[in-house]
């Protein structure tokens, strides 16, 4: 098949993986570490391999409410046991249990060492003290063991995993009351563009409310990182250029957003230029194309585009690494599931396009349909979207029926009917 003629290919724009790769290259794990709070700990970063310094359980004990016995496993049927005490979760029972004896077990009830199995309370006829069983006993039946979860020197959190809920459980099961995390670096941004008013302040025709530094906001809160937003600055160099030497020399990172572009009123790239080091500036990719990145002394500078899709797109690609490189975070490859289009979709050569789709499963079979009209300029493409359908620079358009590539944005279906 021949070529479209339309063909986006910049041979000055690097590919997402090249510009990925050059990013992660730069920036070096940032070794500051506290020691916090297990409440305070929830989605901050493990700076030390975590190892168990106990068994889970530590004791042996009970699953059910009912009889540990210490029974002959040669015996199949009729059971007869002397009850001769109880075990409360909490409250053991400390004696010896000789054969044919048995004491009354709750759940999580410590379950003494001679015993070796326990029966559930339903199968028990009591008389007296005297119990009887009729069914079958298996051996270790209805015990949990020591170290059956998790055992001793058993390696719980490796150093770089974000801390989650069930992580904040474990590490409570453990008894640790503080962990050792990497330190919060600080992440400022500010929008650039002579259109923009605050959310507070009356729109006039020709403005725009700076939506982007929420936007950013937002997204910076999923992470580990201290925020400091910088405000709106006028397009104009010198004003950009006194911004950039400010924020920067009080942030690990910086971004900004529009005036990246080539457009007359677009300083930003100049601004880095003087102030600091740009490394890149164009990236083959839809949205976003534009995206100055470099270094302003020891701070590492994104100059996002504009327009609030794009925005988003090249902080979920780029910055997102960023942050995890420089606070120690394992950088884990997107989850990545094959759907079949429910629609043609529209594309040229020469860039990769992240477009915002609805994934939905029909008859256990995976679909994917544009969530949208796809301009960088509208958000509620993403708004109403649940994955990014990645389409590769060398694509044309693609039919449908075609199987593509999406990334889910979190593992949820669709709305309940
Ligand atoms: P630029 O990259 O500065 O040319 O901006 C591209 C588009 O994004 C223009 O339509 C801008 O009005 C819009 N835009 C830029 N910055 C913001 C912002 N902070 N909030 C909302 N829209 C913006
Ligand atoms: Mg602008």
């Amino acid at each position: 098949m021949k070529d479209s003629c339309f063909n986006e290919f910049d041979p000055n724009a690097l590919n997402v993986e090249e510009a990925l790769k050059k990013i992660l290259h730069s920036i070096k794990r940032k070794g500051n570490h506290e020691t916090i709070t297990l409440k305070d700990s929830f989605r901050r970063i493990v700076a030390e391999d975590i190892k168990s310094n106990k068994n889970i359980p530590n004791y042996k004990n009970s699953a059910m409410d009912g009889y540990a016995v210490n029974f002959e496993n040669t015996k199949k049927e009729n059971f007869v046991f002397k009850c001769i005490g109880e075990s409360f979760a909490g409250h053991p029972y400390s004696k010896k249990v000789r054969l044919n004896e048995a004491i009354k077990v709750m759940t999580g009830a410590l379950v003494p060492e001679s015993c070796n199995a326990v029966v559930m309370k339903e199968l028990v006829a009591v008389k007296n003290n005297q119990i009887t069983i009729n069914s079958r006993i298996s051996p270790n039946q209805n015990i949990r063991f020591p170290g059956e979860d998790i055992k001793k020197n058993d390696l719980v959190l490796p150093k770089g995993k974000e801390i989650n809920e069930i992580d904040i459980g474990i590490l409570a099961s453990l008894g640790k009351s503080s962990i050792k995390v990497a330190k919060k670096p600080t992440i400022g941004f500010f929008s650039t563009g002579d259109e923009l008013i605050g959310v507070n302040q009356k729109i006039k025709k020709s403005q725009v409310y700076d939506s982007n530094r929420y936007l950013i906001h937002g997204l910076l809160q999923k992470y580990p990182v201290k925020i400091k937003d910088y405000g709106v600055v006028r397009d104009s160099l010198p004003l950009i250029e006194k911004k950039l030497k400010k924020a920067s020399s009080q942030c690990d990172v910086l971004l900004t957003t529009g005036g990246v572009s080539v457009g007359d009123a677009d300083f930003v790239k100049e601004a880095l230029d003087k102030s600091g080091k740009i490394s890149f500036w164009k990236i083959a990719v839809k949205p976003g194309r534009p995206l100055a990145y470099g270094k302003i002394n020891k701070c590492f500078f994104f100059g996002l585009p504009g327009n609030p899709v794009s925005v988003v797109v090249t902080f979920n690609l780029f910055v997102d690494a960023a942050i995890k490189k420089l606070v120690g975070q394992s950088i884990l490859k997107p989850l990545m599931l094959r759907a079949k289009l429910e629609s043609d979709i529209k594309k040229r050569k020469g860039r990769k396009e992240y477009k915002r789709g609805l994934l939905s499963v029909k008859k256990g079979e995976l679909f994917v349909r544009s969530s949208g009209s796809q301009g960088s300029n509208i958000l509620s493409s993403l708004k109403n979207a649940n994955c990014y359908i990645e389409i590769d620079d060398d694509v044309n358009s693609v039919e449908k029926g075609s199987f593509v590539n999406t990334i889910p944005f979190e593992l949820s279906s669709e709305h309940y009917e």
